[in-house]
């Protein structure tokens, strides 16, 4: 579609590598991609078509389609928002709105795939704009859409491309993505999702951001993808992707689908639109003078409201193409998080950052549990990071870091979170470790075992310890904050070396490792080197 592909790399590099070719010698330049390929084959033993000749090939057992969870998509749009609930906190309206045009696509997809006179009837396609601040659930709430739908789904910025011609990424390479993300398959690909934010920073009076790119140009490409167009499935810059489509035509005689139709891929846009809601206010501002309408409801001083009041006009007036706006239909805000909202993603929302803290000390056999007062303060200091949701993250990091490192190496296997572990998580985590110390647990004490066995694999040599030997190490190890395996390393370094000594004159290979050796090691270790020199002394 773009201006470089109209030039039609692909067949010029066809007959460039079709000369190439019926120069025998360059098979072995090209051997590494030519495995079964040979077009002059009478002096070669022909290899076996790796795909193309079906005859040939062994039946496959049948596979799922992968359309089939499109064609079972029955949905209705509270069920699609019922759904989303258990995920995303808030953003009622955008879930709303969503649900409705998700419905009505993948209904008007349903009908395609089952009868080809749909494909070609006329069909405005929901491609929607979300607006809204960062990190406060609209990739997340598209994502989730499309993993109940079944469809790829591929997520870029708009900052990232560049006009035809520029350096920089190709707009096509998004319609590209989703049939990677589709597994190569092109019929899945063409009903997927693609999702392209920062959208606000392209329009066209943007060169606020001082990025030397044309945003105009960037919005005319995206509008072609939105529309309907034929893009490549080769890259014309992926010179690898081009020999291989060529080769793979070549042995297997029927060329596959070289492009896929954007028609029925679903687009969403977003962007935060700051600047937006200031104008939508003063425009609303003026209108209110004008017309004297004073029951007119107060607007919030947020902000997000003047989003969600957005006519096409104003987006105009921001620098956007009237045919790229209009080809946006579905508009709608997603509203700024609280505290209270946070607080509530933590508590309820399937899959949020707790959730994966909670999977990340399980790994370790470790449990814990936070109570209300301590999500409130972390959602409270998530806050103030001004980032929605992302502040969780950047939060609990804090709060947990220095536990993942220390826990795993103490016998702590369960601790609370408490609205104290959240404001000093050090000192917390020093308490906690400090009231435990007495604690032993059986996984500390198979520390030893692993540090035994490692001995033994090395020196051939084995280490016997008692209980209360084990118990001492792993206390020891404990009081000076270092991990089992490093103290014994440290404790017996001398007895590689002592132990032989022992184990050539008494052909001994094991050794018997109570609380005296721990106590003082090398103290008991002369003395087991004297006692062999007795021994065999007194054997002559
Ligand atoms: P953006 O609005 O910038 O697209 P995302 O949807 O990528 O933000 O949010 C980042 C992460 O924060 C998500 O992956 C999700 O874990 C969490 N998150 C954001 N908003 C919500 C929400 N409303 N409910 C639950 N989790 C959310």
């Amino acid at each position: 579609m773009s201006k470089k592909d109209d030039d039609n790399p692909l067949e010029e590099i066809q007959k460039q590598l079709q000369d190439l070719l019926k120069n025998k010698n360059m098979q072995v330049a090209f051997a590494p991609f030519m495995q079964g390929m040979n077009p002059s084959s009478d002096d070669k033993e022909p290899e076996k078509p790796k795909g193309g000749d079906k005859k040939e090939k062994e039946p496959e057992p049948a596979k799922e389609d992968p359309l089939d969870s499109i064609r079972s998509f029955d949905r209705k749009p509270k069920e699609v928002r019922d759904y989303l609930d258990r995920f995303v906190i808030k953003q009622e309206q955008a879930k709303r709105v969503l649900s409705v045009a998700v419905c009505d696509h993948y209904n008007h997809v349903r009908r395609c795939i089952g009868d080809s006179r749909a494909q070609s009837a006329e069909y405005l396609k929901p491609n929607v704009l979300l607006l809204g601040p960062t990190g406060v659930g609209k990739t997340y709430l598209m994502r989730n859409v499309a993993k109940l739908i079944g469809v790829p789904f591929v997520k870029a910025d708009a900052t990232k491309f560049s006009e035809t011609g520029y350096v920089g990424n190709d707009v096509d390479d998004l319609v590209r993505d989703l049939v990677k993300q589709a597994d190569g398959n092109v019929e899945l690909a063409q009903y997927g999702i693609i999702y392209v934010d920062e959208i606000d920073k392209i329009a066209a009076e943007s060169s606020r951001g001082g990025r030397d790119v044309s945003g105009r140009g960037v919005q005319i490409n995206l509008l072609k993808l939105m529309e309907e167009t034929e893009v490549n499935l080769q890259s014309s810059q992926d010179m690898m992707g081009q020999m291989k489509a060529f080769m793979d035509m070549q042995r297997g005689g029927k060329p596959g689908k070289a492009t896929i139709s954007t028609k029925n891929i679903l687009f969403i846009v977003s962007g935060a639109f700051d600047q937006l809601a200031e104008s939508v206010r003063k425009r609303l501002d003026l209108t209110r003078i004008g017309f004297g309408s004073s029951g007119e409801q107060e607007m919030d001083s947020s902000g997000i409201n003047f989003l969600n009041k957005a006519e096409t006009q104003d987006f105009i007036k921001y620098g956007f193409e009237p045919e790229f706006i209009g080809r946006l239909p579905v508009r709608v805000a997603c509203d700024e998080l609280t505290k209270e909202d946070l607080a509530e993603i933590l508590l309820s929302s399937e899959g949020s950052a707790l959730d994966q803290y909670r999977k990340d000390f399980d790994g370790y056999n470790i449990k814990f549990d936070i109570g209300n007062p301590a999500v409130k303060e972390v959602a409270k200091l998530a806050a103030t990071e001004k980032t929605g949701a992302r502040g969780l993250v950047t939060v609990l990091e804090r709060i947990f870091r220095d536990f993942k490192f220390e826990l795993p190496s103490t016998s702590i296997r369960k601790f609370s979170v408490d609205a104290d572990t959240v404001s000093r998580p050090q000192d917390a985590l020093k308490e906690l470790i400090a009231d435990n110390l007495d604690l032993l647990d059986e996984n500390l004490l198979s520390d030893v075992d692993r540090y035994v066995d490692s001995f033994k694999r090395e020196h051939g040599l084995e280490l016997r310890f008692n209980k209360a030997a084990k118990v001492a190490v792993v206390k020891e190890a404990s009081e000076q904050n270092r991990s089992v395996l490093a103290l014994c390393e440290k404790k017996f370094k001398d007895f590689e070396h002592g132990l032989k000594i022992i184990s050539q004159r008494t052909k001994k290979n094991f050794f018997n490792v109570d609380k005296k050796v721990i106590d003082d090691p090398d103290k008991e270790l002369s003395r087991w080197v004297v006692e062999s020199f007795s021994q065999t002394e007194e054997s002559k």
